[in-house]
């Protein structure tokens, strides 16, 4: 009998309330190696709530999230799930090729690859020994991409990952994609929809927005 692996990542009757007041779900969902699912909502759609619950930063109301057949632990995350958040992560003071040579020290490195070759194929060749705070904004999140491909979890998380990219950029982020689900990884996408996902079409998942008809007018 053929064995098939757990998947990467799994949502089971997830949900995540504030103050009783429900964000999200609950909602099931796998993802397997070589997926790449796209997480679509307005804005406040609890997108961003959602990553965070899936990656522990958040404790969900219900339900459970399971790495690789198993329940979520720090040891797990570390080492198999890559975020990329609004808040890049990224040191200002630091050079972009220091801020990779610390990500690479912490979260471990991908065989065949470095913080140069990262840099160069993010289109930041010759940007090494800038310090980050001089960089734009789509710069620094280029630099937050080539974090990306040198560690070697097999999941990401990308929320936005297009904000702040110029076609080039949205194009490249398109490109890491494929490529990282073509090596058997996995990657959850959040996008509010002003950034055409073009690469193939992914699944999606939509997140409706519990209050959407926004904060009623008291009577
Ligand atoms: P999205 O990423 O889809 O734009 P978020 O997950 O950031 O949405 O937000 C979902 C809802 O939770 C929004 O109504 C937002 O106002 C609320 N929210 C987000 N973060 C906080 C917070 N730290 N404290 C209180 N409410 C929050």
């Amino acid at each position: 009998m053929e064995f098939t692996p757990p998947p990467l990542l799994e949502a089971r009757d997830l949900a995540y309330a504030r103050n009783a007041e429900p964000v999200f779900g609950p909602l099931s969902f796998t993802l397997r190696a070589g997926e790449t699912v796209l997480i679509e909502g307005d804005n406040g759609s609890g997108k961003t709530t959602l990553l965070k619950v899936l990656c522990g930063l958040l404790a969900p109301s219900a339900g459970e999230v399971r790495l690789c057949g198993a329940p979520l632990t720090l040891a797990r995350l570390s080492h198999q799930v890559a975020l990329l958040g609004h808040a890049l992560g990224l040191k200002l003071e630091l050079t972009a090729l220091a801020n990779l040579r610390f990500a690479v020290g912490l979260g471990g490195i991908r065989p065949g690859i470095t913080p140069m070759l990262a840099l160069a194929s993010v289109g930041l060749g010759g940007y090494e020994d800038l310090p980050l705070r001089t960089l734009s904004a789509g710069q620094k999140k280029r630099v937050a991409l080539a974090r990306l491909l040198l560690v070697p979890a097999a999941l990401w998380l990308l929320d936005e990952p297009y904000a702040n990219l110029d076609r080039g950029g949205i194009e490249l982020v398109n490109r890491l994609l494929e490529d990282h689900a073509r090596r058997g990884g996995a990657a959850l996408v959040t996008s509010h929809g002003a950034y055409a996902y073009t690469a193939g079409t992914p699944r999606r998942i939509a997140l409706s927005q519990p209050s959407a008809l926004g904060p009623q007018p008291s009577p």
